[in-house]
């Protein structure tokens, strides 16, 4: 491990590898790099190197796991042996399975379960170089490979750190930072700036915090625009049916929905906001099931026998009727 810096704010006010305090690391985002995931996502963030894939939403096996009104999410963070200077340990720890578990949490204002019960949507984040902030680049891979899968969201999540070095607040912490700092905040935020992770790690006074929380959320700001940026990108034929989409009035989850099955020949990714300021992002939505035809034969079988099983219901419910006033009597 190398050495502790005498300092980590010159006095010019920069840090030790030039950024200014609130200024974060350089990022590149690649979308679509594995071919077997549903969706996936390689991100670099300053020396961080994340790869993020996802799968489903699929059948959930065993089923007795299954939950019959929605999918569930499993999210599992993992480091390269080889990610960190010493050799990481291979196989869940301690940390990794507590990162695992509040990332996965940190997606549920977004994803939207409901669609899928009884799936499971699998989202893998595999760290193959480490450099602090890895909870938080992981999340903003998962992210983008999430709405690759077109698994409906409400929105992105962002997620990044603040600490403290040298008494000063400082954004997106480095190695050393994280390291030597006196507090680790990382955050996670959806679009519309609701906080879905928060942990803390060292000391900070209330108005520290405070400010911390915003530099945290502006940072997030600035990568939510980068996700965007590169979602975009990844899907740039598509804009002119993006742009039509904008103009969908009284959009209704539900709705939204069936206005993507009308055009889904056209449509892979739609980044949009219906009225109330909710930004739905639906990538590659399924092919919808042919619906069977149905001869007018059957449809009157199906309609009479529809009948009588009315008459049958309000028959025993008079029977039920008349064994009250019986009773009553
Ligand atoms: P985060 O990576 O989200 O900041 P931590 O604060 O726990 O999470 O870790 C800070 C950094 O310490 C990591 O990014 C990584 O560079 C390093 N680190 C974490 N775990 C190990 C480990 N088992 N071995 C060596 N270095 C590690």
């Amino acid at each position: 491990m190398a050495n502790k810096p005498e300092k980590f704010i010159d006095e010019n006010g920069l840090r030790l590898d030039g950024r200014a305090v609130d200024e974060i690391r350089p990022m590149t985002i690649e979308i679509g790099v594995l071919s077997r995931a549903d969706g996936s996502c390689y991100l670099e963030w300053g020396k961080n190197k994340i790869l993020a894939a996802v799968y489903g939403p699929r059948e959930l096996h065993p089923r007795r796991m299954q939950k019959p009104d929605e999918a569930i999410v499993r999210y599992r963070y993992n480091m390269a042996a080889f990610s960190v200077e010493d050799r990481a340990r291979p196989g869940p720890s301690r940390r990794s399975i507590e990162i695992s578990k509040v990332s996965r949490d940190a997606f549920a204002p977004i994803i939207m379960t409901k669609y899928y019960p009884s799936a499971v949507i699998d989202v893998f984040a595999e760290v193959l170089q480490a450099d602090a902030g890895t909870r938080t680049a992981a999340i903003n891979a998962a992210s983008i490979a999430l709405a690759d899968a077109g698994i409906p969201m409400k929105g992105l999540i962002s997620a990044c750190a603040v600490g403290k070095v040298d008494g000063q607040l400082v954004l997106d912490l480095n190695k050393d930072e994280d390291n030597y700092g006196n507090a680790d905040l990382p955050i996670a935020m959806t679009q519309d700036g609701e906080v879905s992770l928060l942990q803390m790690d060292g000391n900070l006074t209330k108005e520290e915090f405070k400010k911390a929380l915003e530099m945290a959320k502006e940072g997030c700001r600035q990568i939510l625009e980068m996700q965007k940026e590169a979602l975009k990108k990844k899907f740039a034929s598509h804009e002119e049916v993006v742009e039509s989409l904008v103009e969908v009035e009284d959009v209704k989850l539900e709705e939204i929905q069936g206005e993507i099955e009308i055009i889904e020949e056209d449509i892979e990714a739609c980044d949009f906001e219906d009225e109330d300021g909710i930004e739905v992002i639906v990538v590659k939505t399924e092919e919808p099931e042919p619906t069977e035809e149905i001869s007018e034969d059957e449809f009157t079988e199906f309609t009479d026998n529809e009948d009588s099983e009315i008459e049958e219901t309000e028959d025993s419910e008079s029977e039920e009727e008349k064994v009250g006033e019986k009773y009553e009597q």
